[in-house]
């Protein structure tokens, strides 16, 4: 038996990178799957295929997760394509590594709604829809660096720990309606999401206890299990798959 048959799952950024491994793991496991996209449209579509390919339903729709229009019309259109949502994973993100000293306003305020206001409305709307069935799963994408921060990371760094505590006080909330919602914490993950130069990431590779940066494929088992019967003991924890970096 599949760990997710007849489930459906919505995975936020979910056309590329680690979003796009959970998706097909996602699909391995017997979910139907929608992805949220905001700019790479070719990746979002050849992903629909895939996940075809392995017999589910893929859906990717265009949707700016800081618009609550989107985000409404984004649930809306999932629900409308699988008949209901079971699975939320919240893991679209931007990075961009900035001194203080050169940093807007704006820079902060984007990198603080993609990753919070972001998660908030696609887990509100969400939430609106679980709650009357009393089933749902929601998973964010959190980061070891919203415990330890990072030089030129400063805004990345407290969006991630703001999403941490948003994550534990909704696993709360939702809890008695049936709800389980906990996060995981990747290391640095070899995606292109993270402008490190090439020496630098083998620098911080081989500072590691597994000598090696995360793929997103070693991401996915953290996903599948949150997601899954299995974890039904599971209710506002953190998994870390980064290698042994931090052991929080
Ligand atoms: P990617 O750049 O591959 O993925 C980022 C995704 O977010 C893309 O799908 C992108 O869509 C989407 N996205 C960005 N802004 C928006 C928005 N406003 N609305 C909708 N979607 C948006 O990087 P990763 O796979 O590495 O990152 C995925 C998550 O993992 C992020 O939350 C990141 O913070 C987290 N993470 C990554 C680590 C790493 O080292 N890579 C480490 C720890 C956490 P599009 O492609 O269309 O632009």
């Amino acid at each position: 038996m599949k760990r997710l048959a007849g489930r459906s799952a919505l995975v936020t950024g979910g056309n590329t990178g680690i979003g796009r491994a959970i998706a097909l793991a996602y699909a391995d496991e017997g979910a139907d799957v929608a992805v949220a996209w905001i700019e790479r449209e070719p990746e979002a579509r050849s992903l629909v295929a895939e996940i075809e390919a392995r017999g589910r339903k893929g859906r990717a729709f265009r949707c700016d997760v800081t618009s609550e229009a989107d985000v409404a019309a984004c649930l809306r259109d999932t629900v409308a394509a699988f008949g209901k949502l079971d699975i939320l994973v919240s893991n679209a993100g931007i990075q961009h590594a900035q001194a203080i000293t050169e940093m807007s306003v704006e820079d902060w305020d984007r990198m603080i709604a993609v990753h919070l206001r972001g998660a908030f409305l696609m887990a509100r709307e969400a939430a609106r829809h679980m709650i009357p069935k009393r089933r749902g799963w929601m998973i964010f994408t959190c980061s070891q660096l919203g415990y330890i921060g990072r030089e030129h990371y400063s805004a990345y760094s407290a969006a991630k720990a703001g999403l941490i505590v948003f994550m534990r006080s909704l696993a709360k909330e939702l809890a008695p309606h049936g709800i389980l919602v906990n996060g995981v914490s990747p290391g640095l993950v070899d995606t292109g999401f993270d402008p490190l130069s090439d020496s630098m990431k083998q620098v911080h590779a081989a500072s590691l206890p597994l000598k090696r940066l995360g793929t997103p494929e070693d991401m996915t088992s953290a996903y599948v299990f949150l997601a899954s019967d299995e974890a039904r003991y599971y209710c506002g924890q953190l998994l870390h798959p980064n290698g042994g970096e931090i052991m929080p």
